[in-house]
């Protein structure tokens, strides 16, 4: 090993970088964090109640679901070996297709190994140059990704803006040869719906497809958990994707659509075939929550209804979903509205930018199935004279 003395031009460049996100409140950093159960945590030494976890139905330490896991563990191994068109497609995969697209509806189902990847995959599946892409202004980073990587033309339209989703469709629909839009469910960050009966029927009118990333809608709204498109009955998703990380509790996506489409994605999508395939342990996983997801209603509809308690106490919008933001505005006052409530013994982690517009710097709440009544009214009332004190 040795040291430089002057460090070279690409570390200086990142400790440039490094300086001037800190003076921006921007710069990331790692904490560690053991999950003690889908509630609790443990950091720096101290427990905190999470209000900062996507398991929205704590099956991530789920006994059944860490039983179909470990199980797949010892039947299977602990990794695929190789793509899935290789080796890696244990018969694992194909029930928890046929599951997932009965669950939403759609002829079939192709699993991938995040939803990143999925999103990165699917968009330029079905777009290249000369088509066109366009997504809500909030939707999540990786649909982006796609949009760049498929080369159409991409552009936003304002966060669930049916006037400007239509002009923007009637000045580039007609010079694009294929055209799809693209939004969240559930959006991420704000956690409410997109209105999808009327965004599908604007698609339609401009013969443009539908892709709905429901990374938080599915197993917490909708009928039986189904998700967001299940809330527009008049809405026609062809692509209907998803995660299995959030309220499943573990890892991977997946696409629902019609079989040839979901025959293409298994040809063509670059992020499915030129990738190692989701170990067997999450795939048993997903199915296993899956199962309790039909077997527990109470489960299902709980988040919302501890989101919306949250909300009723604090006089903020109603939830739609298990995320509720609470927007603080600069990303200092966020980060220490996010220290305070850790002091209370409350984990709720602060949201910049750029994972949300500048000016909005947020906490994020989410709810689970696990969180007890009394548990959202002490929240709440940690909460309120952070929103009060400017
Ligand atoms: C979390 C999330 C993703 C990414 O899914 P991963 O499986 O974590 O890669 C995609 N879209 C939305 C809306 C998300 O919230």
């Amino acid at each position: 090993m040795h040291t430089p003395a002057v460090p070279d031009t690409l570390t200086a460049f990142a400790e440039a970088k490094l300086a001037d996100l800190e003076a921006q409140s921007l710069r990331r950093r790692l904490t560690p964090t053991r999950r003690i159960d889908g509630l609790w945590v443990e950091r720096g030494g101290r427990r905190l109640l999470s209000f900062s976890c996507n398991d929205y139905l704590n099956l991530s330490h789920h006994p059944a679901v860490k039983a179909a896991a470990a199980g797949a563990i010892g039947a299977h191994g602990v990794g695929a070996g190789a793509s899935r068109l290789v080796t890696g497609d244990t018969p694992l995969f194909a029930e928890l297709e046929a599951r997932l697209a009965a669950l939403k509806g759609h002829e079939a189902a192709c699993v991938f190994g995040s939803g990143y990847l999925a999103n990165s995959g699917i968009i330029p599946t079905v777009l290249r140059p000369g088509d066109l892409i366009l997504v809500d202004e909030l939707a999540h980073a990786c649909i982006w990704a796609g949009a760049q990587l498929s080369g159409a033309k991409v552009a936003a339209f304002r966060h669930n803006d049916m006037a400007d989703l239509a002009a923007q469709l009637a000045a580039h629909r007609a010079a694009a040869a294929h055209a799809l839009v693209a939004t969240d469910g559930v959006f991420s960050m704000d956690g409410d719906l997109a209105p999808l009966d009327a965004i599908s029927a604007l698609a339609r009118a401009h013969d443009a497809w539908l892709l709905v990333d429901d990374a938080h809608g599915l197993g917490v709204v909708g009928a039986s958990g189904r998700g967001s498109a299940a809330l527009f009955p008049g809405a026609k998703v062809d692509l209907a994707m998803g995660t299995l990380s959030k309220a499943l509790g573990g890892y991977g996506a997946y696409v629902c659509a019609s079989g040839p489409v979901i025959d293409l994605v298994r040809t063509r999508a670059r992020s499915f075939i030129y990738t190692t395939g989701l170990p067997p342990a999450n795939v048993a996983g997903a199915i296993a929550a899956l199962d309790i997801i039909a077997a527990e209603p109470e489960r299902v509809a709980a988040p919302l209804a501890r989101a919306r308690r949250f909300t009723r106490a604090l006089n903020l919008a109603e939830a739609q979903s298990a995320v509720v933001p609470i927007v603080l505005g600069e990303a200092a006052r966020t980060l220490a509205a996010a220290r305070a409530l850790e002091d209370q013994g409350f984990l709720a982690v602060a949201i910049r930018p750029p994972t949300v517009p500048a000016g909005t710097a947020r906490l994020r709440v989410a709810f689970t199935a696990g969180h007890s009544e009394d548990q959202v009214d002490r929240l709440a009332e940690a909460v309120r004279p952070l929103m009060a004190a400017a």
